[in-house]
């Protein structure tokens, strides 16, 4: 078995919002680095159902995004940055929303990190993606509209609900063309510049098909990520796409490559100690754990599942191993949640 290669990009999240249902949450924010980090390593529940033609087309891309954690000077962060705009209208698909001074904020170095701008748009736009080169150097990067990002909370409305418009759009990012390509209305006569993806005409908005469907000549790739293909009928990237990204990632944004902003940086925090660990991540039937924590009073555990609905909660002390048992929740994507006064560690977990 030849070892599976992995390329870490440093994410950051700059949550630009105007009134607080636009202030989406962290865990809001994590669900969507989840389903990034499913569809980039062929890890969809979708896949399975990708008509046998193109099966053998299906691409393990191999990016693992994470949320950085350390920041453009040093210090420690959660890769999430919070701005409260005046723009009521939507700064969302504007220019001001990569600047500071104008109610937006400042892109962190796009040469180290990926930067994503939610925010609400005016209009029904989903998002925007900066292909390589495209625009000023301090507006790389994409912004997604807060109503579909992530995969609950504010993202609840089918069929943009399930994380994909920012798939779409980390495509658009990595120099991926729509399947019909670059433009809008040359339909069969241009291509993506992607070999192994049918020239095609339909762009499959508010689509979802199954089998086999025609637009020129070859069976159309609909379930790909780069139509506008229903969230929950789309599922792989090409083999072709990701040679073409891996082109991209290396000739325009090879500073991702060495970016350390998802190193770790040493903490007061951390040398305190406070620490929640999870022995054994996927989980089967028993999640173990321990909190380490300097003071000794309780914990409040909780295990919420991506609806935001709490399936667990209890005290816990801390430096006493935990033991829940998840046989009877629902396979799936969890997130464990530890607070105690004004601390709270969120983990993520996955039951399977
Ligand atoms: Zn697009």
């Amino acid at each position: 078995m030849t070892e599976r290669m992995v390329v870490n990009i440093p994410v950051v999240v700059h949550v630009v919002w105007n009134s607080s249902v636009e202030n989406i949450s962290n865990e809001q924010i994590l669900s969507q680095i989840d389903v990034l980090n499913e569809d980039f390593s062929a890890g969809n529940i979708q896949i399975g159902g990708i008509p046998a033609i193109f099966q053998a087309l299906i691409a393990d891309v191999g990016f693992h995004f994470c949320l950085a954690s350390k920041d453009p000077s040093g210090n420690s962060t959660t890769g999430i940055t919070r701005t409260q705009t005046s723009n009521n209208i939507g700064i969302g698909g504007t220019s001001a929303i990569h600047h500071s001074s104008q109610g937006g904020h400042d892109a962190w170095n796009p040469d180290k990190y990926l930067n994503i701008w939610v925010a609400k748009f005016a209009g029904g736009i989903g998002g925007v993606g900066s292909f390589p080169g495209e625009g000023p150097a301090d507006e790389q990067g994409i912004e997604i509209n807060y109503k579909q990002f992530g995969t609950f909370g504010t993202a609840t409305n089918p069929p943009y609900h399930l994380g994909r418009t920012c798939t779409h759009e980390v495509g658009h990012y990595f120099n991926l063309n729509h399947l019909w390509g670059p433009s809008a209305n040359s339909c069969c006569n241009e291509d993506d510049g992607v070999a192994d993806t049918p020239v095609s005409c339909e762009d499959y908005l508010s689509e979802c098909p199954s089998g086999t469907t025609f637009s020129c000549t070859a069976p159309d790739m609909w379930m790909n990520f780069m139509n506008y293909t229903d969230d929950a009928c789309m599922a792989m990237f090409s083999l072709g796409q990701k040679l073409r990204m891996y082109d991209a990632l290396n000739n325009f944004r090879a500073g991702l490559l060495n970016s350390d902003g998802c190193q770790a940086v040493a903490t007061e925090e951390q040398a305190v100690g406070t620490e929640l660990r999870i022995l054994g991540n996927p989980v089967r039937a028993q999640l173990n754990l321990e909190i380490r924590s300097q003071t000794g009073s309780p914990w409040k555990l909780e295990l919420v599942n991506m609806l935001g609905i709490p399936v667990f909660c209890e005290a816990k002390m801390a430096n006493a191993p935990v033991s829940i048992d998840c046989q009877p929740f629902p396979r799936g994507i969890y997130f464990l949640v530890a607070s105690q006064n004004e601390t709270r560690i969120v983990k993520r977990v996955i039951l399977i």
